[in-house]
């Protein structure tokens, strides 16, 4: 089988580089000619663990090829996927120009039967209009060449994309007809070997299955921000309570970690999109709403704990962050929380030195010169007032925290994450700071 995918980020390159893995013939088009040029040298755009392996080995058994030629790469293919982004326009709702773009140079170019699959996260009703932007352009040239849409959402985790596209917990795909059906079983039958189900549904369904699925994360994350919060104040131990709540199966111990509130390229612009939706068409999303309002209160926190701490007096104290990415295991910087924090830091005239284990380069396109970057976590801690743990990396989680006593100026520790024992930093001299937990230890 052929396909072409249409857009080539995050969820693009993955879903192409994936689908080449298990064999299928897939080019990756981009309109970004730099992103093409340096994936045709084998320099990925992204950092996402075993990508780059997956993309080299696929290149050079010609199964997989980049291009940021439509015209010519979707001709000849069963399927041509659109994954490109859809931002959030100024009112909140998914911008669907890039969408809707690809829709159009697809009805341009296409002489064959066609299934345009619908990737990327759009609003229900997408499909519909991607239908009609193709059947435009047919008609504006005077083609009849028969096609289909189909809507599959994507449900990959960055820093685990690879893992979750080659062996989802289901693959949801709507669909209007059987020739379409037929297709996408075809194209997916080799990642359903563990068992996991292929779902079909009607277009609408599947659209909103997506934006039901985040707004649900969200909504567990800032739930349990909220308790966070409660069980600060009245002392109880939030890490006990997720313990004690999740061992009930019907609630499960899977994302009810407390934070510093939910980022990236997804949880903030989904549940605006569907609050959006939902308002145009007369309905109040009442929970989603709080569910935002709590999330902005989340990404304060941190920054409320450390001010406190310091009696408001920030100027001049600098602060070792560690973690800059939204989340471990990504580059990605889209509506991080250290973002937040850092600005408010700043405003305050303090200053900050952080470090991530692969998210600097794309930090520095939103923090330039404002901050300074360390060689690893443990420069960062020269003479700081106090270590800020922000994104919950791997590398991060069991630091020897003797070192660092002696490197820091002042032995604080504001964990945004509740990563660290406070007990055996206090045994170490450090006052700590957690989520949803006594203040300080
Ligand atoms: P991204 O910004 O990383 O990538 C989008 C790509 O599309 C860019 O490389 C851009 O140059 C390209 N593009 C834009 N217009 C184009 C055009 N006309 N022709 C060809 N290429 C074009 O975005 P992403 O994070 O991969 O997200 C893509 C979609 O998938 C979004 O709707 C997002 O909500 C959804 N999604 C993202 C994730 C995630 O974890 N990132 C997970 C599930 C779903």
């Amino acid at each position: 089988m052929r396909i072409a995918v249409v857009g080539t980020g995050y969820v693009g390159l993955v879903t192409g580089t994936c689908f080449s893995e298990v064999g299928i013939d897939v080019t990756c088009i981009d309109i970004d000619t730099t992103k093409i040029e340096n994936l045709k040298k084998g320099i990925l755009p992204i950092y996402e663990p075993g990508l780059e392996e997956m993309v080299l080995r696929n290149t050079q058994k010609e199964r997989l090829s980049f291009s940021t030629d439509l015209a010519s790469s979707i001709q000849g293919c069963d399927a041509a996927f659109i994954a490109v982004g859809t931002p959030p326009g100024e009112d909140g709702s998914a911008d669907l120009k890039y969408v809707l773009a690809v829709a159009r140079a697809i009805g341009h170019h296409m002489n064959d039967y066609l299934v345009v699959v619908t990737k990327s996260t759009v609003p229900v009703g997408t499909a519909q209009k991607v239908r009609q932007a193709i059947e435009e352009e047919l008609a504006a040239r005077g083609a009849d060449i028969p096609f289909d849409v189909a809507s599959n959402p994507e449900f990959l985790k960055e820093g685990a994309a690879i893992e979750d596209f080659l062996k989802p917990d289901r693959i949801v795909v709507g669909v209007a007809s059987e020739k379409a059906e037929d297709v996408m079983t075809k194209l997916y039958k080799p990642f359903l070997m563990n068992g996991h189900p292929l779902i079909f549904m009607d277009i609408p369904s599947a659209e909103m299955t997506k934006y039901a699925a985040n707004a649900m994360l969200a909504t567990k994350i800032s739930f349990m921000n909220d308790i966070a919060n409660l069980c600060e104040i009245m002392g109880a131990d939030v890490n006990m309570v997720r313990r004690g709540i999740g061992s009930d199966a019907r609630i499960g111990n899977k994302f009810i970690y407390p934070g510093i509130g939910y980022g990236g390229s997804c949880f903030p612009k989904d549940v605006k999109a569907l609050i959006r939706t939902a308002g145009e068409n007369g309905y109040e999303m009442r929970v989603l709403k709080s569910v935002e309002e709590v999330n902005e209160h989340q990404k304060s926190v941190l920054f409320n704990k450390i001010s406190a701490h310091f009696n408001g007096n920030l100027a001049g104290k600098t602060f070792a962050i560690w973690g800059l990415s939204f989340k471990p295991k990504t580059d990605d910087m889209r509506e991080a929380p250290s973002l937040v924090i850092i600005k408010k830091l700043l405003e305050q005239g303090a200053q900050v030195k952080a470090y991530d284990p692969v998210a600097m380069e794309e930090a520095k396109h939103s923090l330039g010169d404002t901050i300074q970057y360390g060689k690893d976590e443990y420069e960062t801690l020269i003479d700081a007032d106090a270590l800020l743990l922000v994104t919950e990396w791997p590398e991060f989680r069991s630091p020897n925290f003797t070192v660092a006593s002696k490197l820091m100026k002042d032995k604080v520790v504001f964990d945004g994450r509740n990563i660290y024992d406070a007990k055996d930093l206090n045994e170490k001299g450090f006052t700590y700071y957690g989520i949803g937990v006594k203040q300080p230890v």
